[in-house]
C-alpha cells in the first residue's frame, strides 16, 4: 500500500519584505485506503500545503521532506508526481484553451498509464463515469474549465479521480460556491472512489459541511502552518460545535 509521508515541512513564499514562512513544520502520513481531513481556519496555510506538494513554483520548501513510498516527491517534476500516483487537482491549468474535457482526460490518462487508452474504450469509460456523476454528455466536448461553474469544476475534478485512479488524492475543498446538490454529488463521487479501498484521500477543508457526507478516518487540525491536534471523526464534530477558537489559542 502506498504511503505519502510529510516530515517537518517548512515552506516560504516571497513577500514584499522578503521571504515569509507559511508552513512551519508539517508532519503527516497518508496511506492508500485512508481518508484524512485537514481542517483549519482561513489563512492557516492549508492551500499552501496542497500547492507545495503539487510543486507550485511560488512555494519554496526550505526544509523537510515529502516522500511517496520513500521516493522524494519534491525532486519530481509535476508529470512525474502524477505518474507516481499522486493526484493534485490544482496542478492542472486553470483554463486550457481549445482542449476538450475528453481530450484533456485522455492525455492525462496516457501520461499516467504510459500508453494511450484505445479510443472507443476510452469514450465509453468517460461516458460511464460522467453518467455516475450525473453529468450531461455534452460536457465532454466543452473546453477545459472554460466557463465552468463551481459545481462543474468540482465534478470535473471527481471525474479525473475516477478515470486516473491515483494512489493518493489531495483535494483542496475551497468550499466556495458548491450548492448542496453539487456537494452531495461530489461527496458521493469521493465515497465511490474510496469504496475500492485503493485511494488515500487528503481532504482539505475549512468547513465541516463536507465531512457530513465524507466520513474521514483521521482529522488533523491545522493552525499557524502546522498540525496542532489529531483525532478521529469526533474531532470534526467538536470543530463543528465549537469552531477553531481553542486551537487558535493553543496553536500560534
Ligand atoms: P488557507 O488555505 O488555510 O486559507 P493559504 O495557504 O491560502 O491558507 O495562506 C496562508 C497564508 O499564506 C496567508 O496569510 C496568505 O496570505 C499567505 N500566502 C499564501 N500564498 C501566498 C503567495 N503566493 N504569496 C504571498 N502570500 C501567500
Ligand atoms: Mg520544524
Ligand atoms: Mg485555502
Amino acid at each position: 500500500m502506498a504511503t505519502l509521508e510529510i516530515r517537518d515541512l517548512h515552506v516560504s513564499v516571497e513577500a514584499e519584505n522578503g521571504p515569509r514562512e507559511i508552513l512551519r513544520g508539517v508532519d503527516l502520513t497518508v496511506k492508500q485506503g485512508e481518508t484524512h481531513a485537514i481542517m483549519g481556519p482561513n489563512g492557516s496555510g492549508k492551500s499552501t500545503l496542497a500547492y507545495s506538494i503539487a510543486g507550485h513554483p511560488k512555494y519554496t520548501v526550505t526544509s523537510g521532506t515529502v516522500t511517496l513510498d520513500g521516493e522524494d516527491v519534491l525532486a519530481m517534476g509535476v508529470d512525474e508526481r502524477a505518474r507516481a500516483g499522486l493526484f493534485l487537482a490544482m496542478q492542472y491549468p486553470v483554463e486550457v484553451p481549445g482542449v476538450s474535457v475528453s481530450n484533456f482526460l485522455r492525455t492525462a490518462a496516457t501520461a499516467i498509464r504510459g500508453e494511450a487508452p484505445k479510443l472507443r474504450a476510452w469514450v465509453k469509460e468517460v461516458r460511464e463515469a460522467m453518467e455516475r456523476l450525473g453529468m450531461d454528455p455534452s460536457f465532454a466536448e466543452r473546453n477545459v474549465n472554460e466557463g465552468f461553474s463551481g459545481g462543474e469544476k468540482k465534478r470535473h475534478e471527481i471525474l479525473q479521480l475516477e478515470l486516473l485512479k491515483p494512489k493518493i488524492a489531495i483535494l483542496d475543498e475551497t468550499d466556495s460556491g458548491l450548492d448542496i446538490d453539487a456537494l452531495k454529488v461530489v461527496s458521493e463521487g469521493i465515497n465511490r472512489i474510496r469504496e475500492a479501498g485503493e485511494v488515500g484521500v487528503l481532504l482539505i477543508t475549512h468547513y465541516t459541511r463536507i465531512l457530513r457526507y465524507v466520513k474521514p478516518d483521521f482529522v488533523h487540525v491545522f493552525v499557524g502552518g502546522r498540525v496542532v491536534e489529531e483525532g478521529g471523526p469526533e474531532l470534526a464534530e467538536l470543530l463543528e460545535a465549537e469552531g477553531y477558537e481553542r486551537f487558535l489559542k493553543a496553536g500560534v
